[in-house]
């Protein structure tokens, strides 16, 4: 019996907020195993705010293309295979998309399927040990340098990156203080992910508290947010602060640029620094920031929640979880229980 492929393509840009309307269903029948090929069944799928740029514009990656399935990074198991390089059974990572199948030679946009370290379940894949948290581990590491006794404000604290870094920067002896929407999520923020202090951006005057919180100034910012959030830490820096630029999510899901900064000037007046840096440019350093973030999750330093939803049909309103604020910690979505029947 042919097998079915379900699939997710983008419809058209979207124009403001996500819509569902945005995509559509188009399931196509896999075809027959080709020669050098393997097949790979999508179990897990990551969500990351990056994607509401992919599907927007070309950026540092090209737009995914109308018609075509929307790009996502994800786990797979080999179900099937006429490729020497992957053997039945094993799981592999790369850029999976928004369907059931990966099948072909053994490549998505970013590289080959690469196989995952055993012994590691998904949720520690594209959880502690993923991508978010090495992207966490070279932004705090290789742009904040952070020293023993330093104040850091951390913004879209709450989420995977985020929490990750202030985790990271708390390791490295810093006092941090978070930056998430919300008083279920400041409190996550203190209690779970160990912060000195949060504040809640949807109720509080943001500039005011981080001046309240860090008298002396802020010596770094790990910046997810953007717009006015960032302004506020702007307003508050001390002198030679450094700012690592993630993200900027205030602005991904509307089509309305965001704001100029009002305090900028402040970099200035406080010979601060700001870089911003793309994770896909660590890629050859994978396996030194892997390695980093594995020690300081063995040694209990880093731990990164998953929020996991379930369901094929639940994919679109799972990446409008991030925009929404809904997810605390890493977004996940499981299509399939693991492990599954190989040919
Ligand atoms: P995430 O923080 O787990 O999820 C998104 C969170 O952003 C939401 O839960 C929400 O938290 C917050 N948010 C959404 N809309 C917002 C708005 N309008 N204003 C303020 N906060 C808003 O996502 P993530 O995967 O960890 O990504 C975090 C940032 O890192 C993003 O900017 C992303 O683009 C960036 N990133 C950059 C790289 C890189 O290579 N430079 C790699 C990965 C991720 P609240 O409820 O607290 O608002």
């Amino acid at each position: 019996m042919t097998e079915i492929n379900r699939r997710w393509v983008l419809v058209r840009r979207p124009e403001g907020r996500l819509k569902d309307s945005d995509f559509k269903r188009d399931d196509q029948p896999l075809p027959e195993l080709g020669p050098n090929d393997v097949r790979v069944r999508v179990t897990h799928l990551s969500f990351d705010p990056t994607q509401r740029i992919w599907i927007q514009e070309d950026s540092y990656m090209p737009a995914v293309p109308i018609g075509a399935v929307v790009r996502a990074t994800g786990i797979g198991q080999v179900v099937a295979s006429n490729n020497p390089n992957y053997k039945p059974g094993q799981l592999v990572q790369g850029a999976m998309g928004w369907q059931d199948y990966v099948q072909n030679e053994g490549f998505t946009e970013f590289g080959p399927l690469f196989p995952t370290p055993q012994g590691l379940t998904p949720e520690q894949l594209m959880g502690a040990y993923g991508a978010n948290s090495i992207t966490a581990w070279f932004g705090v590491h290789d742009i904040l340098f952070p020293k023993e006794g330093e104040t850091a404000l951390v913004t879209g604290a709450a989420g995977s990156v985020g929490s990750a870094a202030a985790q990271i920067l708390k390791a490295a002896g810093c006092k941090v203080i978070g930056v998430a929407g919300g008083p279920v999520k400041k409190q996550w923020c203190v209690d779970v992910a160990g912060m000195d202090a949060c504040i809640d951006y949807k109720n509080e005057d943001v500039a005011a508290r981080i001046k309240n919180l860090a008298p002396d100034g802020l010596d770094m910012i790990f910046e997810n947010v953007g717009g006015e959030i960032l302004d506020a830490g702007l307003a508050n820096l001390a002198i030679g602060a450094r700012i690592s630029l993630c993200g900027a999510i205030s602005g991904y899901d509307s089509d309305t640029p965001v704001s100029g900064l009002k305090n900028y000037m402040n970099l200035v007046i406080q010979r601060g620094t700001m870089k911003g840096f793309v994770m896909l440019d660590y890629i050859p350093r994978m396996q030194e920031g892997g390695m980093a973030v594995a020690a300081l999750a063995a040694q209990g330093k880093l731990k990164v929640e998953i929020d996991m939803q379930e369901g094929f049909e639940n994919i679109p309103a799972t990446l409008r979880r991030l925009f929404e604020g809904k997810n605390i910690g890493k977004q996940l979505l499981k299509l399939t229980d693991l492990p599954l029947p190989v040919a």
